[in-house]
């Protein structure tokens, strides 16, 4: 197939996410990628700014992950689950226990995040109905929040950003909360948590669970929050008999600075969901963690078991990759060389607040984020960052950068640069 042909067949039948079969955005075809070198085709390189949205934190073709890939492959790709147990899964399980929160005690291997995010809230339900609560079925979350493209993970998006207005009539109500008002880094103010403990107060009875991502909003609008409106939010459920969900699927593995994004807060969730760079971005893997008290309430329930179970449950030969690539973040230094990513986009995104188009930016972990006054023209910007070398991906009114953790400081600084030159020229 010439290039030609395949850009053509790809726009003809193939789709991609979130763009018109009719006038889709164009695409780049991609012959290889290595370290943070994206190869086309057509010989360009582009340095990697997204790390495969959050996953691939260690770059792309690592020796050693593909290494384990290998070995995994001459044993067997997959085994169904059910009935089944082997050394990946249990491996995995024993290495990632440790690093989640101390009372997080079960794990349930799911396929993508999203199914990790229905898995949560299927638990909640069941956690409750397994109690006789059977009218403890809705959940709270807060606004500019994303938690994924399936059903209920759907229902918890932001409804103004996310997909509420298309399917209005068919997906299940929840409770929105406005963002924290308190950013990350700021000082504390009590009145951030009014319009929880006003929901609480008036619909516990009804609630599951109130669903967060820790500390950093991703998809939903790249915002970043006090932690201790998590603290607080904590205390609340307690007192008022909702569990709390953590959806750390773009927060853990060390993209914000800690491990995982809760350690900002030092409070605990009842179930906790991850993903993305779970195996380093080479295949879709998720996980959802619960305590054992949970579990054991869900158990024994009716249904005397939690109802799910996927197919490609605790894939082999991914729970492979993921063992490896756990181990290999544990040996990287992850932390200095985050810190080192976070310094750095500080210093080299500062100028850009001064662009008229831009909003604000703002620096956490290996994210770097510039907000616009306007939405951007992805096509038209995409296609200059790849004019510049680098591959960034905005959407909405953001553009940032969330680079693979072994980038060099001049590549990242190439990324930089390249994002404010071509700001520059839009602004
Ligand atoms: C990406 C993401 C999801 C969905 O994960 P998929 O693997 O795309 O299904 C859920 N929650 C958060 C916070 C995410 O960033």
């Amino acid at each position: 197939m010439t290039t030609e042909e395949l850009l053509r067949y790809d726009r003809d039948h193939v789709w991609h996410p979130y763009t018109s079969t009719i006038d889709p955005i164009p695409v780049y075809p991609v012959a290889k990628a290595e370290g943070v070198t994206i190869t086309l085709v057509d010989g360009r390189q582009l340095i990697d700014g997204m790390s495969s949205w959050w996953a691939a934190v260690h770059g792309y073709n690592h020796p050693v992950l593909n290494a384990a890939a290998e070995a995994q492959l001459q044993k067997m790709s997959h085994i169904m689950f059910g009935g089944f147990t082997h050394e990946p899964a249990v491996e995995l399980a024993s290495k990632l226990l440790p690093l989640l929160p101390p009372s997080m005690d079960k794990l349930f291997f799911a396929d993508s995040g999203s199914v990790a995010v229905e898995v949560a809230m299927k638990m909640a339900i069941q956690y409750w109905q397994s109690q006789g609560k059977t009218a403890k079925h809705k959940f709270a979350t807060i606004r500019s929040g994303y938690h994924g493209d399936t059903w209920h993970a759907m229902s918890v998006c932001d409804p103004v950003t996310g997909m509420h207005g298309l399917f209005a009539g068919s997906l299940p109500a929840q409770y929105f909360l406005p963002q924290p008002s308190v950013r990350f880094g700021e000082e504390w103010d009590e009145e951030a948590m009014y319009p929880l403990k006003d929901l609480l107060e008036k619909h516990a009875g009804e609630m599951a669970a109130l669903i967060l991502e820790p500390v950093v909003q991703g998809a939903g609008g790249m915002y970043f929050y006090s932690p201790t409106f998590l603290v607080r939010a904590r205390e609340l459920c307690n007192i008022y008999n909702v569990l709390l969900i953590f959806d750390e699927i773009a927060t853990g593995f060390g993209r914000t600075g800690k491990l995982f994004a809760w350690e900002h807060a030092g409070v605990e969730p009842d179930i906790m969901c991850i993903g993305k760079a779970l195996t380093g971005g080479y295949l879709t893997l998720s996980a959802t963690a619960t305590t054992q008290p949970i579990a054991d309430t869900i158990c024994s329930g009716e249904a005397e078991c939690f109802m799910h179970g996927p197919t490609f449950m605790a894939n082999p030969l991914a729970c492979a990759i993921a063992s490896a690539s756990v181990d290999l973040l544990l040996q990287s230094g992850w932390q200095e060389r985050v810190k080192a990513i976070e310094t750095l986009l500080r210093e080299e995104l500062a100028p850009a607040a001064r662009l008229p188009g831009v909003l604000e930016v703002r620096v956490l972990g290996a994210i770097g984020v510039i907000e616009m006054k306007e939405p951007v023209n992805m096509a038209v910007l995409q296609k200059r960052f790849v004019e510049e070398g680098v591959w960034i991906r905005p959407f909405g009114r953001l553009v940032y950068i969330m680079p693979p953790f072994i980038i060099h400081p001049d590549e990242l600084r190439r990324l930089t640069t390249g994002v404010i030159k071509v700001l520059l020229l839009f602004s």
